[in-house]
């Protein structure tokens, strides 16, 4: 089907933060598949892993014992500090798993219409529900009705919340991505997730981190809620949890451990031999190399670099973001900067119209960092010099 924007370039090999087209150009990889390559491009530790797998069996069924899924649980539990996983495919999947938690812990402490309060600007899938649940007329135009059940309050508004909660006996559960990926890398801060969590505490309602593109170390820590210092109910999963094999996971710790009881939720392929050899050797590969701490360190120079390269620059408007994880915001729409990136060698995204986004693998070195910088900078430059054009 028809959609996609597709930009007119094939990679047909990849090694760790570099890609070649089809034509044997060389590009730098900034995005990472838009923050799923955890170890960059044709890591050996896991092309030997899933190679080794794929030779064994790739699918069995979850009508059997699947020890590779158990090691990748309990990894999952370990890296979250959380209880239960539920493995699917995808993050609108894994998104959907934590709506429906939500709403069986509603009707489970007797509210018939359970409501979750959810983000302006989120991005939570494309899935029914999970659209209904993101914060875009444009994700949704076209797609009514919606499906009900949702609040909606602006990021960093406490008092939003509060009034909400005075208003609304409904309420179940509290639905953030903490920091917004598709909405133009907006940071919750730490004070109002802590603030949040409060709230959601003394309403007994569940604390549900959409972690799907923040998490999985890309900002220095396993998961966003670990800088606010507090445990979550619930953490949908995907996108770097498997390296770039397509897998999602849906974690409950708290109050929202034990909601779901044989029968209220599966999947065919999820939680499959193949997609947990990738969970269990990213996960672990992780740890040995050390990608968290690297990933603050080499976003940290990045997120420097950048604001050193366009200081004073008139145009730009923030440069922000944790880690990994980073949003460049110019005052005028810049989706052309993609394509003069590529032309410069350089994979890069832009969100939200005028945010360009940067995704790196975690496995990025300093020098590679800088060499972003190097190349990102004078295209920002050369952009901004030209007149804006008329919206
Ligand atoms: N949640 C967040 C925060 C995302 O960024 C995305 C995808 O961009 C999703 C959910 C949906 O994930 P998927 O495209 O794997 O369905």
């Amino acid at each position: 089907m028809n959609t996609y924007a597709r930009q007119p370039v094939a990679f047909a090999r990849g090694q760790g933060v570099w890609l070649w087209d089809e034509a044997g150009k060389k590009y730098l990889d900034a995005l990472a598949g838009i923050a799923v390559n955890t170890l960059g491009h044709n890591h050996p530790r896991l092309v030997r892993a899933l190679s080794e797998q794929i030779a064994r069996v790739i699918h069995t069924s979850n009508l059997f014992r699947i020890p590779v899924q158990e090691a990748a649980a309990d990894r999952v539990a370990a890296i979250t500090g959380l209880d239960e996983v539920f493995f699917c495919n995808s993050g609108l999947e894994a998104n959907e798993c934590a709506l429906k938690v939500a709403r069986k812990y509603g009707h489970d402490r007797g509210v018939a219409e359970p409501a979750i309060i959810v983000m302006e600007k989120a991005f939570h899938g494309r899935s029914l529900a999970t659209l209904s649940a993101t914060g875009s007329r444009k994700v949704q135009a076209g797609f009514e009705p919606l499906v009900q059940g949702f609040v909606r309050v602006p990021l960093n508004d406490l008092e939003a919340v509060r009034q909400v909660a005075a208003h609304n006996r409904n309420v179940v559960a509290v639905f953030i991505e903490p920091i917004q990926g598709e909405g133009g890398i907006n940071v919750a801060r730490l004070e109002y997730l802590r603030g949040l969590k409060e709230i959601c505490d003394r309403h007994e309602w569940l604390f549900m981190s959409d972690e799907v593109q923040c998490g999985l170390g890309r900002t220095g820590k396993w998961f966003v809620y670990q800088h606010a210092g507090f445990l979550p109910d619930v953490v949908p999963l995907a996108k770097g949890l498997g390296s770039g094999v397509p897998v999602g996971a849906c974690v409950t710790g708290g109050r929202a451990k034990g909601v779901f009881k044989p029968g209220n939720h599966g999947s065919t392929f999820g939680g499959n031999p193949l997609a947990m050899t990738a969970v269990v050797t990213t996960i672990d590969t992780m740890r040995d190399e050390n990608l968290l701490a690297s990933a603050l360190k080499v976003g940290d120079a990045i997120r420097e670099g950048l604001a050193a390269g366009l200081a004073g620059l008139s145009g730009v408007t923030e440069v922000r973001g944790r880690g990994l994880m980073l949003g460049l915001e110019l005052n005028r729409p810049c989706g052309e900067i993609v394509a003069r990136a590529l032309d410069a060698g350089l994979v890069l995204n832009v969100t939200a119209d005028n945010v360009v986004r940067l995704l790196p693998a975690l496995i990025m070195s300093e020098s590679e960092g800088r060499e972003v910088v190097e190349r990102l900078v004078p295209l920002v430059r050369e952009f901004l010099a030209q007149p804006a054009k008329a919206a």
